[in-house]
């Protein structure tokens, strides 16, 4: 049977670490539903609609993705998708320490839904959506991080906010 997995996040903005976990979660699951966080408590820096648009043009063409805005607990979210797995990228040990808790949490929340964690690809170690944001302010090159489309939405963006 095919069940989809669900890697959730906040992607503001999308990165080429969350492009590589959402590659392969797709190698591995064969259907992936990226869900992208409504309720970011971060002041994200992109709406939902602009954040899934960004998936979804990273992606076009893309069989078995689906990229969807959520509210609310992951696992609830994940069974409504008939999902059995949320997909998550663990980075570093501080990364871990979160994770592991989140993880926990949602097991004691719905048991029948398991977290699945996938180390980076090398390249994408260090990467985060927060740290991008801060090479992005400092003047500093992204290309390594971003795709064309996500670093000029970005660059757009927070040169827009310093204008304010
Ligand atoms: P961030 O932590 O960058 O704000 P998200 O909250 O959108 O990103 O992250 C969603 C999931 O993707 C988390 O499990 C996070 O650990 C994972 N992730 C983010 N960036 C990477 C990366 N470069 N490599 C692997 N996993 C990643």
């Amino acid at each position: 049977m095919n069940r989809p997995a669900v890697y959730a996040g906040s992607f503001d903005p999308p990165t080429r670490g969350h492009l590589d976990i959402i590659q392969r979660g797709l190698a591995l699951f064969g259907t992936l539903i990226v869900a992208v966080g409504k309720n970011v408590g971060k002041n994200p820096i992109f709406s939902t609609a602009e954040r899934i648009a960004m998936i979804e043009a990273e992606c076009s063409g893309v069989e078995g993705l689906t990229v969807t805005g959520f509210d609310g607990l992951a696992v609830a979210f994940a069974r409504t998708q008939g999902a059995h797995v949320l997909l998550r990228g663990i980075r570093s040990v501080a990364d871990f320490e979160s994770e592991f808790q989140m993880a926990l949490t949602n097991s004691s929340l719905d048991a029948e839904i398991e977290t699945v964690f996938l180390a980076p690809s090398e390249s994408y170690a260090f990467l985060s959506s927060r740290l991008v944001k801060e090479v992005v302010l400092a003047g500093g090159k992204i290309d390594r991080f971003l795709t064309p489309a996500v670093a000029n939405a970005l660059e757009t963006r927070l040169r827009e906010k310093n204008d304010d």
